[in-house]
């Protein structure tokens, strides 16, 4: 049977030194992972352990992924857009209630993104209790340079996570203190749903988020990774 009209196209993002595209399917991010953000953020020092991770979601059409320097729009209906760097995983298989020890074999590849976030109007959800979504799931919200493969990089579970903006240093810190490592929380979100090949998690970010403005450039980096450029338009 004919669609009603064209289907979307699959957002896609690049892998270094190959040729093949890695297709994208869903976005996942996991919430608060370092303490000294999530302190930033209001929170109080979570008892990791007890508390399971918490995640929220981006369309995967929210995606703006690719090699070079990325032009991202300055979204409407903000006045604080936030950069927060994070280190994005990539899975290659899929699950569910897929162990700790063996949640890595599902991560192909791993990349560095930016978890946008629309500040005033996520305050303002936390407020009312009402959904994140408009201030994280927005066009465009999910920034990601190209991916690296496992089998090129392993799996980075320590060294410097960092983002630059105009050439000044706003967030630093260690994927060493990540609350939750990437098979944690591999192993924790396929106890929520079945994971697929093509599922990418943003693993939280360090302490220093801040605001952005148009005409700013950013830089962000995490050890052993390609670094990341965009500038705000
Ligand atoms: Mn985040």
């Amino acid at each position: 049977m004919p669609y009603l009209f064209e289907p979307p196209s699959c957002p896609t993002l690049p892998i270094l030194g190959r040729d093949a595209l890695f297709p994208v399917r869903r976005i996942f991010c996991v919430g608060r992972n370092y303490a000294e953000h999530a302190r930033e953020m209001g929170a109080h020092d979570q008892a990791n352990g007890l508390e399971p991770p918490f995640f929220f979601t981006k369309p995967g059409d929210a995606l703006i992924g690719g090699l070079g320097e990325l032009a991202v729009h300055y979204p409407p209906m903000t006045g604080n857009l936030h950069h927060e760097v994070e280190m994005v995983a990539a899975l290659g298989a899929g699950g569910a209630d897929v162990s700790t020890d063996q949640a890595l074999s599902l991560v192909a590849a791993y990349g560095v993104g930016l978890d946008l976030t629309r500040r005033d109007l996520q305050a303002q959800a936390k407020a009312k209790g009402h959904p994140w979504d408009m201030g994280k799931g927005f066009d465009q919200s999910a920034v990601c340079g190209a991916l690296q493969l496992v089998e090129e990089i392993g799996h980075p579970d320590h060294g410097e996570i960092w983002l630059k903006v105009n050439g000044e240093v706003r967030q630093r810190g260690d994927l060493g203190d990540m609350g939750w490592k990437v098979a944690d929380i591999v192993s924790n979100l396929s106890r929520l749903v079945c994971l697929a090949p093509g599922d990418l998690i943003y693993t939280g970010t360090p302490a220093g988020v801040g605001p952005l403005l148009r005409g700013d450039r950013l830089e962000a980096g995490v050890a052993g990774l390609a670094e990341l450029r965009a500038h705000i338009v």
